[in-house]
């Protein structure tokens, strides 16, 4: 199985475009000590978009989004559309993500029709997938998961799924410190692969408290092809020596 690997840094509701502006400067110098297997995806806020995209360019740094409306355009007041995201160059957009679940009314349904207009429009979205810690001790993450799994792809071509990027993130994990067990995070991926045709060579992202420390046990895993990273990218130097430690086995 030759699953191409990514870091997606989710920097969430932080840096101006000023900020932005200096990460990048900061981040692009060390590329070339980065490994070229790992791609490499930078998700600033929306008011980031632009200037991220203007520093980045002629990298191999890819910009994604942290969200998206599903239609392309109208009075949906505050929203951001999948052809305004593709003028700045933007190619990923995380869908999906709990925080949006839990704070924005992301749900099942409207993460399926995001994903259906992200691949429409060539955006190629990574939706995230994770269970609460009550879900975990009452014994559902893999029930959990998998219908999350099925439900933001159901109706997409099981060819068209090679395209996509999962991120599998225990909502309990994210931001707390309190990492998932590699190996404990690798079986419950290896169960989201199979959860759908078309999964084989799909990567599947860890997220929760990823960091410089953790990084490498993960990557040594059969089924985790990356990460999605929110506090540990927010520094240019930790984020490159976390890319350093994300490479493939040897
Ligand atoms: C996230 O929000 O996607 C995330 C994984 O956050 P953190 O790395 O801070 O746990």
């Amino acid at each position: 199985m030759n699953v191409r690997r990514l870091v997606v840094a989710n920097w969430k509701m932080n840096k101006t475009a000023a900020e932005t502006a200096d990460y990048i400067d900061a981040f692009v110098v060390q590329l070339p000590s980065l490994p070229r297997d790992v791609e490499i995806v930078l998700a600033p806020p929306f008011t980031s978009i632009c200037r991220a995209a203007a520093k980045r360019e002629g990298s191999r740094v890819r910009l994604g989004a942290q969200t998206m409306h599903w239609e392309l355009h109208g009075a949906f007041t505050g929203e951001i559309s999948a052809p305004m995201l593709r003028e700045f160059g933007v190619s990923h957009v995380i869908l999906g993500h709990s925080e949006r679940r839990a704070h924005c009314n992301e749900t099942d349904r409207t993460v399926n029709l995001k994903v259906h207009t992200a691949l429409e429009q060539s955006l190629i979205p990574i939706v995230a997938v994770g269970e609460t810690l009550e879900q975990r001790r009452a014994g559902v993450t893999d029930d959990h998961v998998v219908a999350q799994t099925r439900a933001a792809f159901d109706g997409v071509d099981a060819g068209a799924l090679a395209g996509v990027v999962i991120a599998y993130e225990p909502i309990w994990a994210i931001g707390t410190g309190e990492n998932c067990e590699p190996a404990e995070a690798n079986r419950v991926m290896a169960t989201i692969r199979s959860s759908l045709q078309g999964l084989r060579e799909t990567p599947i992202l860890y997220g929760g408290s990823m960091n410089t420390g953790n990084v490498a046990s993960y990557a040594t895993q059969p089924d985790i092809n990356g990460g999605l990273i929110g506090g540990a990218s927010l520094d240019p130097d930790g984020f490159a020596q976390l890319i350093r430690s994300a490479a493939s086995p040897p």
